[in-house]
């Protein structure tokens, strides 16, 4: 008898019961408008954004309704407009090329390497097709961010990053999101931190901070903040920006700030759980790991794989035996999108010409979900079981 994994890939850990205990605080005084405050109160949203702001090193911190809005917000505070291009991954989720496309901007896709990361040659080469990036760190692999900035700051390009994989991680020492102008994270259940849905900003550029704020829907309720800058900023801007209503509310932000300072444990445990299917995968014939740079602070809250250059059939085949054993597996080479595999030619309000060396890339990729509530043994059974059923299969080929 073959071993099964009975395990739930998408059942996360619950929250803390700090949260539980401050969310019904909320609800038991009922304003959970974020501008809605008692005589003296601090609201939980305006503590969570500057305890965000601190953790990250960023001097302002806004939180809002989704990592979704949060791109778009983040696009329109640095002046992205209709008709404008925007360069960003062609390996990514949907709400990235959709944030640009919501604008009236124009997605601009650079294509993908082996490590999974954003091909530099190829961004050097299209450098010159528009004045700001949308870098997604798609899966939490982070590419030289060195090179990157070095390349976008001689361009004059702005980078955006979108954190939803990389909240808690580093690239070279410094926190993902710190790099470029503007860095964007999800709260949404299936990332870092869980409040079902909700999204975090954080800039040192005084101006994009002020913008976000009016643009998230402050009603002029700005002084509020306590990761804003001063009035005097705001004046500057705003009778200039629209309000895009997107705010987080009180019940979210209480749900979260707990589990903001466990973060660093939290990203510990699932590196845990990624090197133990990353061992356990070692070598297995057919079957390239992705290398991950020494200067990668990673959080391993899922996990690729690539089976590059194999059949489609052969891939479809390891899929049908892994979830015959329990083993959920996701795939971004299938001829449709199912779930949230998509890619760039699946975007086909964003027209692109073919991209032959990310397409290679793509049709190899398999990931699935590390949830927290694995156990490290959890995690060494689905090693043990995609081992098998890969070397099965490639041997067949
Ligand atoms: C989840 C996600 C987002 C957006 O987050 P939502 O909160 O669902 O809007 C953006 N980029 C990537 C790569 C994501 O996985």
């Amino acid at each position: 008898m073959s071993e099964r994994f009975t395990g739930s890939f998408t059942q996360q850990e619950p929250i803390p019961e700090e949260g539980i205990a401050a969310a019904l605080e909320v609800l038991r005084h009922g304003r959970l408008h974020r501008y809605n405050v008692a005589e003296g109160e601090l609201s939980q949203t305006a503590l969570l954004e500057q305890e965000f702001a601190a953790m990250t090193g960023a001097r302002y911190a806004l939180a809002v309704a989704s990592g979704g809005y949060a791109l778009g917000c983040a696009l329109r505070a640095v002046g992205v407009g209709p008709g404008d291009r925007v360069l960003t991954n062609a390996f990514t989720l949907a709400p990235v090329p959709g944030a640009i496309a919501a604008l009236g901007a124009v997605p601009v896709f650079v294509g993908v390497t082996e490590d999974l990361v954003i091909d530099l040659d190829d961004l050097a080469a299209r450098i010159g097709e528009a004045r700001v990036l949308l870098l997604s760190h798609m899966r939490g692999h982070i590419c030289d961010m060195d090179r990157l900035m070095a390349l976008c700051s001689e361009a004059g390009v702005t980078v955006i990053e979108d954190c939803a994989h990389t909240m808690g991680a580093a690239w070279n020492g410094v926190p993902s999101g710190r790099h470029g102008a503007v860095g964007c994270y999800s709260t949404q259940t299936y990332k870092h931190m869980n409040s079902g849905e909700g999204g975090l900003l954080i800039t040192d550029d005084a101006d994009i901070a002020a913008r976000a704020v009016l643009l998230s829907g402050s009603y002029m309720l700005y002084e509020r903040h306590l990761a804003a800058p001063g009035p005097e900023v705001f004046e500057r801007v705003k009778y200039q920006t629209p309000n895009v209503s997107g705010r987080m509310d009180n019940l979210r932000a209480a749900i979260l700030r707990p589990q903001l300072q466990a973060l660093p444990q939290q990203v510990a445990r699932w590196n845990d759980r990624y090197r133990i299917v990353e061992e356990g995968l070692r070598d297995t014939p057919g079957l390239r790991l992705i290398d991950r740079d020494p200067r990668e602070a990673y959080a391993g809250s899922s996990f690729q794989f690539l089976l590059l250059d194999w059949a489609p059939e052969a891939v479809q085949e390891v899929l049908a035996r892994c979830a015959a054993r329990g083993v959920e597996l996701k795939w971004f080479g299938g001829a449709e999108p199912v779930a949230f595999t998509s890619r760039y030619d699946s975007w086909r309000y964003a027209p692109s010409a073919p991209m032959p060396a990310s397409d290679r890339v793509l049709a190899g990729i398999v990931d699935m979900r590390l949830p927290l509530t694995f156990s490290l043994e959890d995690c060494a059974q689905i090693a043990r079981i995609l081992r098998a059923e890969v070397s099965a299969v490639f041997q067949q080929g």
